[in-house]
């Protein structure tokens, strides 16, 4: 069995302010710890569910060289490979074949009331992403680029906004953790670091030894469209002339493909 990890750090538990995730920020290096915790208990519950092929992609964009490469490497759990430094949201390749996509760390899509650091690829650059018309967040992108390849989004650990977020688009029987409850966007009750390690290293085993249970991959009605609200107008000129994109106007771009894979290379590659 092949799984891939598509970690995030905004929805780690403990995790509450941009200073913890941001590199060079002065409290970055405890959020790298707690994020790293989380990772290595979820590969520890892969490893117990079975799986032989296991790939962490490191998919928190952190800022400068730190970029993909928040994990700390001498702390990392053995049994697994560790992919840094990969744009996000292209590392396509392992999913050929995959078993099963998780997403530890997910946190919830631009807007989101409640959603403790909520935003959707760039707070600078977007405002909100939508697939054939549904709102989506990066874990929606990410179970669509999944489901593309045939791969399902079985589990997922953030705040509650984000388990709801992904329950709701993914199906019922998605796998959750809710490290911890949001109540504002920068303020939540958090489990315990060692407790929220302890729910995802359970949860993750369960999951992929449950596999009749598992949300079917996520897909959408070809012609599939891509169509993002930018957060200002100069973020437009970006994709003026882009092969497979057209600016609808200066607040909005869309792409369309044949399946959302397509849709988002066109959009996202080399934007
Ligand atoms: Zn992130």
């Amino acid at each position: 069995m092949r799984v891939l990890f598509w970690c995030d750090m905004e929805g780690i538990g403990g995790i509450v302010k941009w200073d913890q995730v941001m590199a060079g920020k002065s409290q970055y290096e405890e959020g790298r710890q707690l994020y790293t915790a989380e990772i290595n208990a979820a590969v520890r519950g892969a490893k117990k569910g079975g799986a032989k092929e296991i790939i962490v992609v490191d998919g928190h964009g952190a800022g400068g060289d730190h970029s993909f490469n928040s994990l700390i490497k001498d702390q990392l759990e053995p049994g697994a490979e560790y992919v840094f430094g990969y744009r996000w949201g292209c590392y396509i390749e392992p999913l050929l074949g995959a078993d099963a996509m998780l997403l530890p760390g997910a946190h919830a899509m631009a807007g989101t009331e409640n959603g403790i650091l909520s935003h959707t690829m760039s707070t600078e650059n977007f405002r909100m992403a939508l697939i054939n018309g549904r709102a989506v967040g990066e874990s929606g992108i990410v179970a669509a680029i999944a489901g593309s390849f045939d791969v399902p989004v079985i589990f997922v650990s953030g705040d509650e906004a984000t388990c709801l977020e992904v329950k709701s688009l993914v199906g019922p029987t998605l796998h959750t953790v809710a490290v911890k409850k949001s109540l504002s966007r920068y303020a939540a009750r958090c489990l315990a670091p060692v407790e929220a390690c302890h729910l995802i290293e359970i949860g993750v085993e369960k999951v992929l030894r449950d596999r009749t249970n598992w949300p079917k991959p996520l897909k959408f009605v070809s012609p599939v469209e891509l169509k993002v609200e930018l957060a200002d107008p100069d973020k437009s000129n970006a994709f003026k002339g882009k092969i497979g994109c057209e600016v609808l106007n200066p607040m909005t771009v869309t792409s369309k493909g044949e399946n959302f894979w397509q849709a988002w290379d066109q959009f996202w590659y080399r934007s």
